[in-house]
């Protein structure tokens, strides 16, 4: 399938929709999951235009890890958790339903199970101050 320049993540980073931002750098951006799978569910995708893992330029591979190795910290601390998930789909069949590539960042604790994948918005207020919280924890 090649890479559709209108998938969801892409006009994020057009700035064609609304997000609500956590980090930014030159090659990345992090924002928070609008549908998330736990409170603090955090997103952060390369500034390359790439379905999956396997289209993504080895360049931003590595910085999409760096900035998840950066903003997972903040996570883990802004929500208190013992726990951090990281993953990352690749394919429809593998559960992606987002063809932009990006890493999940997922607060776990025990006795709390993950919700449903792609389901529930939040509040939109909820998610912005649980990003300012996230931002001001970053180091
Ligand atoms: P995946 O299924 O791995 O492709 O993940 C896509 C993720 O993007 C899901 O967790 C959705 O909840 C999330 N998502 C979809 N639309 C948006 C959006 N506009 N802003 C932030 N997150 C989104």
């Amino acid at each position: 399938m090649a890479y559709d320049p209108n998938n969801i993540f892409a006009k994020i980073l057009r700035g064609d929709a609304p997000c609500f931002k956590v980090y930014e750098d030159d090659m990345t951006l992090s924002f928070m999951d609008v549908m998330p799978q736990a409170e603090g569910h955090t997103l952060v995708i390369p500034k390359f235009p790439a379905e999956n893992l396997f289209d993504l330029d080895p360049e931003y591979a590595g910085a999409m890890a760096k900035t998840v190795q950066r903003i997972a910290p903040a996570v883990k601390k802004a929500f208190n958790v013992p726990g951090i998930l990281v993953a990352q789909l690749n394919g429809a069949e593998a559960g992606q339903t987002v063809f932009h590539i990006h890493t999940h960042i997922i607060p776990r604790r025990n006795g709390i199970d993950l919700k449903l994948h792609a389901r529930g918005m939040a509040d939109f207020k909820e998610l912005e101050s649980q990003a300012e919280k996230i931002r001001a924890l970053i180091e």
